[in-house]
């Protein structure tokens, strides 16, 4: 039997983080995963999507070109080289990947899938390894609710979607989260005709009212039509179509399409980890942790997505190194701390958050003062055309201390622009040094000290009439 400090199931983006902090630190580590070896970013997940949507981003800039006094005739997008330079560019993070599993050190790599014997130790392939220590890092899959007729008319998910290889003429997208606009936009472009299922009345459940409105009316200029307070009741093939009836309300809907994509979500990819041998509770199906990480069994922790909780690989990474921290029996222990919990919706525009909402400081009966501004009413926006023009920047602040608690944006790069706020949230920035800190002019980035500063405005009347 084989014995190390430290096994971790599961070789994404979590495991492989703490892996080569373990190493680091001169543990003996196994690093486990059933294949293929990469992780859901690089082989399913953010990488690809981002490589396929620069493509359509691309496609629209040049469609739009007509505006900054450019012609072009013949636009045409090839969706087979579109997605050939995707799986090249995936494959060669995925070797550069694999190349840094093998390099890390201390690290024994095990291929095949791990399942609990016992509180302290694992089998793969009839082997059993015991260690003083656990990770469990095995990700998630994407969630399919079952809907009478669906499995045997066929559907895709997220993970077939990297590698089709026809367009359909349309495609219902059921679902309005990230991966559904992200994919559903991407479709669009390229001349499909999508019909998108919302299970409420907007898409993006968790963000507010204003930044659901511009991303509707983008989805919406963009041809996508969606089918709101949508429930799927059944699904039949039918001369080579998929024909779904869904509830709306009281009327029952008939759709038709060549393709479904089902992105309702993932969930934690738990089997067949038995995580009752390991004395590891797993209610609703996610691992519990506490802050530290650590399960309910105080030798086995777990991060990333099989926690069944953020589905960020920044987060899962994040999660992973407090994990290995805490495995090493470092003092004092650290906590995950998700203050500055950050997000992105890559659609044009981009949809981006940090910290706290106006929904979330409603829920939680938090006053906040907002300043908000719009991409219109910004010079660099006019400069680079209609298509930056969309969306605003909100800012979030406690009343009494002027630090900012949050902010949203949407709109172009919006992905990257909240990282200063990012930053600003770190160092508990308040929204009257945030305005002053210089700003190139012109950028897209100088939006941000205009909310500010009205936040400051808006704190200066109250200190004024407070006396
Ligand atoms: C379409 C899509 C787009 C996305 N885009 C973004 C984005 O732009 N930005 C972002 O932050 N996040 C994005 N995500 C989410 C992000 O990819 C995940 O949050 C992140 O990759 C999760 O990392 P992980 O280490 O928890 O899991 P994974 O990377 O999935 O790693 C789990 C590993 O465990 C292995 N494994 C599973 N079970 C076992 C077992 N029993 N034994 C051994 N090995 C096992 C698997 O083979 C896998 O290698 C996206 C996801 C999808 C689906």
């Amino acid at each position: 039997m084989t014995h190390f400090d430290a096994i971790i199931i599961g070789a994404g983006s979590a495991g492989y983080n703490a892996a080569r902090i373990l190493g680091a630190n001169g543990k003996s580590v196994a690093m486990v995963d059933k294949g293929p070896l990469g992780g859901l970013c690089i082989l399913r997940g953010c990488m690809p999507t981002k490589t396929m949507l620069r493509s359509t981003d691309v496609l629209q800039v040049i469609r739009d070109a007509d505006e900054l006094g450019i012609q072009v005739d013949n636009v045409r997008a090839d969706f087979a080289a579109i997605m050939a330079r995707q799986q090249r560019l995936v494959k060669g993070f995925q070797d550069y990947r694999i190349e840094g599993i093998h390099r890390a050190p201390n690290a024994t790599l095990i291929q095949g899938a791990a399942r609990f014997a016992g509180p302290d130790r694992i089998e793969v392939d009839g082997v059993t390894y015991t260690a003083d220590r656990f990770l469990i890092a095995t990700g998630s899959t994407p969630s399919v609710p079952e809907v009478p007729g669906l499995e045997a008319a066929g559907y895709i998910t997220s993970d077939e979607a990297m590698s089709l290889t026809r367009l359909p003429a349309r495609m219902v997208v059921w679902g309005g989260g990230v991966i559904a606009l992200e994919l559903g936009q991407f479709y669009a472009r390229l001349g499909v005709a999508v019909t998108m299922l919302l299970r409420g009345e907007h898409v993006l459940s968790r963000e507010d009212e204003d930044v659901q409105a511009v991303v509707e009316a983008a989805l919406d200029a963009g041809g996508i039509t969606l089918v709101r307070n949508a429930r799927p009741l059944s699904v039949e093939a039918r001369d080579g179509l998929k024909v779904m009836a869904l509830a709306q309300g009281d009327r029952t809907v008939t759709l038709e399409a060549e393709e479904i994509l089902v992105a309702t979500g993932r969930k934690p990819l738990l089997a067949p980890l038995d995580l009752d041998a390991a004395g590891v509770e797993t209610p609703g199906g996610c691992i519990k942790v506490d802050g530290q990480m650590r399960t309910t069994n105080p030798a086995i922790f777990a991060a990333g997505d099989c926690l069944g909780d953020f589905f960020l690989v920044h987060v899962a990474i994040q999660q992973a190194e407090v994990a290995a921290h805490n495995m090493l029996g470092k003092s004092p222990a650290r906590t995950a701390d998700y203050r500055l919990l950050a997000s992105a919706v890559y659609t044009d525009p981009n949809v981006a958050r940090v910290g706290l909402s106006e929904k979330d400081a409603a829920a939680q009966e938090r006053e906040v003062l907002v300043g908000k501004y719009d991409f219109a009413d910004l010079g660099k926006a006019e400069c680079m055309g209609k298509g930056a023009m969309q969306g605003f920047v909100k800012l979030l602040a406690d009343p009494a201390t002027g630090e900012i608690l949050g902010a949203s944006i949407v709109g172009p790069e919006g992905a990257d622009l909240i990282h200063e706020l990012i930053v600003a949230m770190e160092f508990r920035c308040t929204a009257e040094r945030l305005m002053q800190i210089p700003h190139l002019h012109p950028t897209l980035a100088e939006i941000i000290t205009y909310p500010a500063e009205e936040i400051a405005e808006a704190r200066a009347e109250r200190a004024l009439a407070i006396g």
